[in-house]
């Protein structure tokens, strides 16, 4: 697949289908031949997959799934598949993506059947167009020719290089529109409500008027004036829309806004504050068959599925028309208040991890911004629930811009506090307990964390979502009551039928519907021996992990925060392999001072009391954008300035950290780690800092170590041994660099698994060069805390697993059970194998899991 490239001040698009290229000027409806849509070319497609023309964000047109439109660097890029195609309501398209998720250049957007199509559109002609205030202009554009789906089709000329085009701001949010003259109410009476033609001939009627005008709907606000905007508001016909005029022709442009729309009063209900869920089309899933998922909490479940409805949030408060700014602020302050009393009430019945989340729903409760992005919406006469949902909705898409997974997760967190302040303005009981049947496995598209709160624990067996993440706050939670959880399972799972009976193997990220009365056996079996082994593990946790032949592995920690360190010593680790200092000052607009620095390593040393503390330097960049320091726009991030090569492209930051870590006492007990290394290269420019650093701190230079976590450097493992003191395998990131699967894309999550044979040679590789040449060997990726990797590993000749710290008992308790000698000749089948599916089921064979 081509990607798409910027030169300079150029972007190039790449055809989203294969077919013919025409000029906008022959489509075949007035609104895109008259380029009232936007300017760009049409495709006669030949090809039933839409892909993306560059990078951007999905925002799809309300219920319709046969257009979608990508906000760019160079503005909205419409892509509208077939010419009146609304009328066939969706039938014949499937999406590939969902609203707000960021794609790369080719990714698949949506399957469509062409035949369909043809049948049931006016036309199957599929214009792309670059819309919306502020888009680029076109500077080449293929026309009269075939074209095939990636390659090039127009090229744009950027105004600011990197920067987000005025265009993408075209959906913005009501709060941050300034207030304006003189709002009115529209009912949108068009047959399938605001979709491209009747958007087009909004805009178009406000062409040369002097004004600004704004359209607001389903809590989000668009300019009048784009087409790509106002679809992307997901106006259904029947909705009543809020209009605000200001500006020298705001009278002519009233007229024009009464002649296409109807005029409503003013106490009419506005279309709903939050866009409500999907509806799920997803057919049933056969009895017996197997879905799969991401691991977020393991364990194992039987019990009956319970299919959370997705009710749009609080509807009654979103419907509630405003009345006067004053009243409206104070509703939504004692709402707000309200929530804030009930979390801190619950918070005390909770444990550890719900209340590091409930504080942190408090935080978000108390934000300066957030509540005067709210009052500013007021202001402008938006009524308490629109404007909470703006302001949450504007926050929502900031950290959905970061473009980091773990960022992205936190939206779970805003929309959990959108919801919980809706439902307070709408007066809901807070504290009501949802009731479930005995033995519940809950089905959602995505479960908040108060949502998970408020499920009846003694009933609940397991969770499964349909979106979501593996690091989310309410993975988290469920982590901390051993509930098991899988995520990301995708639509298929909503099709499941209330009641039906269910096995979840959090443990394979595995969910069989209607199972067969064999399997279930099975299942009772491994969860009875699986709460055995837990309940020995536990009490074991503090001695040492030592193989059934005598051979120690050390099993240790990762740590993230200060706050993990006692916990996770109490759990049994013997040191920490791996603190990713890159999450200590992730709120910071400054880079930590060296005396800041060191007061956290030093907290986390003391915690460790004695033992050995790995500190990684800096792993900035990539999928992990750090505030305080700002990067140019890379089309490629994850192969771009990452990792070690950014700190040394700011050898001042670096400096200052190997400052603060030279600097914990005692001496001795931190080592230095360097992530996303390439080649001894790498290695020597550390070494030329780090050494005169020691040296006027009047120390020894601490033991300094490599991540192995490219290709490159476990093929050149030996080389690196002859001068680091120890390597440090990242297997998530060796995986996604040997697999070429991008970490954080949604459809190869599943298959982005350290157990490939491709992964587990190189590991073989690098074990084999750190034994030659004396060197320590740990694994920090996630696949040291994988029970079912565990014999691996120790066959592979690891020395040191270092673990999430929930899972140190269970680690500890799986390397007891095992044989080096063993674990080196079924090593040494799984290297032979064809893929990871293969190697887990063999490795459960081994171990007599089935
Ligand atoms: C890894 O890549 O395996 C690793 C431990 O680093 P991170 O997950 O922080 O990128
Ligand atoms: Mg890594």
């Amino acid at each position: 697949m081509e990607e798409a490239t910027r030169n300079g001040a150029t972007l190039e698009l790449l055809a989203p289908l294969s077919g013919w290229v025409l000029p906008l000027a022959e489509v075949p409806d007035p609104v895109f031949a008259q380029g009232l849509a936007g300017d760009g070319v049409a495709i006669d497609p030949t090809s039933e997959t839409l892909l993306a023309p560059c990078d951007g964000e999905v925002q799809l047109a309300g219920g319709n799934r046969h257009a979608l439109t990508l906000r760019t660097a160079a503005g909205d890029l419409l892509l509208h598949v077939g010419i009146d195609t609304v009328r066939m309501d969706g039938r014949g398209f499937t999406l590939r993506v969902a609203q707000g998720e960021r794609v790369r250049a080719g990714q698949p957007l949506l399957d469509f059947d062409l035949a369909a199509v043809a049948r049931g559109a006016a036309s199957a002609i599929t214009p792309v167009l670059l819309g919306g205030e502020g888009a680029a202009a076109i500077r080449e554009r293929a026309s009269g020719r075939v074209v095939q789906a990636g390659e090039v089709l127009m090229r744009v000329a950027l105004a600011q290089p990197g920067a987000v085009a005025a265009g993408a701001q075209a959906v913005s949010l009501a709060g941050a529109a300034a207030p304006l003259a003189e709002q009115r109410r529209y009912r949108v009476e068009f047959d399938h409500g605001l979709h491209a033609r009747p958007a087009a001939q909004l805009a178009a009627a406000l062409k040369g008027l002097e004004v600004e005008a704004r359209v607001r709907s389903n809590g989000r606000e668009a300019s009048a004036r784009s087409t790509v905007g106002l679809m992307a508001l997901g106006v259904a016909a029947g909705d009543v829309v809020a209009i605000s005029v200001a500006g020298h022709d705001a009278s002519a442009a009233w007229a024009a806004l009464d002649s296409l729309l109807q005029p409503v009063a003013d106490g009419d209900e506005l279309a709903g504050a939050t866009a409500p869920a999907p509806k799920s089309a997803a057919p049933t899933p056969a009895a017996g068959s197997c879905l799969t998922g991401v691991i977020a909490s393991r364990g194992l479940a039987e019990g009956v599925a319970v299919v959370l409805a997705q009710r749009g949030p609080a509807a009654a408060a979103a419907r509630r028309s405003a009345q006067s700014p004053v009243a409206e602020q104070a509703r939504l302050s004692e709402a707000i208040a309200k929530v804030n009393d009930h979390l801190a009430a619950m918070a005390g019945r909770q444990d550890r991890a719900a209340q590091d989340v409930i504080g942190a729903h408090r935080a978000l409760l108390a934000d300066d911004e957030l509540r005067s992005q709210a009052a500013q919406s007021i202001a402008a006469g938006s009524s308490a629930a629109v404007a909470w949902s703006s302001a949450l909705a504007a926050a929502g898409e900031a950290l959905a811009a970061l473009r980091d997974a773990r960022m992205a997760e936190r939206r779970a967190d805003l929309q959990d506090i959108e919801r919980q302040v809706l439902r307070a303005l709408a007066g809901e009981r807070l504290d009501e307990v949802a009731m479930l049947p005995g033995h519940a496995i809950v089905i959602a598209h995505e479960l908040l964390p108060s949502q998970l709160l408020a499920l009846d624990a003694a009933k609940l067996a397991g969770v499964c979502m349909a979106a979501g993440g593996a690091s989310s706050h309410v993975a988290i939670l469920a982590a901390g009551r051993g509930l098991p959880m899988i995520v990301g399972v995708g639509e298929t799972l909503l099709g499941i039928a209330n009641g039906t009976p269910l096995l979840l193997d959090a443990e394979a990220g595995e969910l069989v519907v209607a199972p067969p009365p064999a399997q279930r056996e099975r299942h009772a079996g491994r969860r009875a021996r699986r709460a055995a082994r837990q309940a020995t593990d536990r009490d074991a946790a503090s001695q040492p992990a030592v193989t059934t032949d005598g051979h120690r592995i050390r099993v240790w920690c990762n740590l993230g925060k200060q706050a993990e360190a006692a916990p996770a010593v109490a759990a049994g680790a013997e040191g920490c392999g791996l603190l990713r200092t890159e999450f200590l000052f992730l709120d910071r607009r400054q880079a930590p001072t060296v005396a800041e620095q060191l007061a956290e390593y030093q907290g986390i040393a003391d915690a460790l009391a004695g033992r050995p503390l790995t500190i990684r330097t800096l792993d900035a960049g990539g999928d992990k954008p750090i505030a305080y320091l700002p990067q140019a726009h890379e089309d490629n991030p994850a192969l771009g300035l990452r990792g070690l090569r950014t700190s040394l492209a700011r050898p001042d930051l670096l400096a200052a950290q190997l400052e603060a870590i030279v600097a914990v006492r005692p001496a001795g007990q931190c080592r230095v780690l360097l992530p996303m290394v390439t080649d001894l290269a790498d290695v020597r420019a550390v070494r030329i800092a780090l050494e005169p650093i020691a040296r006027a701190a009047g120390q020894a230079v601490p033991a300094l170590g490599v991540m192995i976590e490219t290709p490159a450097a476990a093929l050149l493992a030996g080389q690196l041994c002859r001068e680091v003191e120890f390597l440090s395998i990242g297997s998530n990131d060796l995986s996604q660099y040997t697999l070429a699967m991008d970490r954080q894309h949604p459809q190869l999550a599943a298959r982005l698994n350290g157990l490939h044979p491709a992964v587990l040679r190189l590991v073989a590789r690098v074990a084999e060069a750190a034994r030659a040449s004396g060197r320590e060997l740990g694994l920090c990726g996630g696949l040291a805390s994988d029970p079912l990797a565990v014999p691996l590993l120790v066959g592979l000749g690891l020395d040191e697993l270092s673990v999430a710290p929930a899972m140190i008992p269970a680690i500890k308790g799986q390397v007891r059970r095992l044989s080096r000698v063993a674990c080196e000749a079924l090593a040494a089948e799984a290297l032979e194998l064809v893929d990871a599916p293969a190697v887990r089921a063999h490795v459960r064979a081994w171990l007599g899991e089935e």
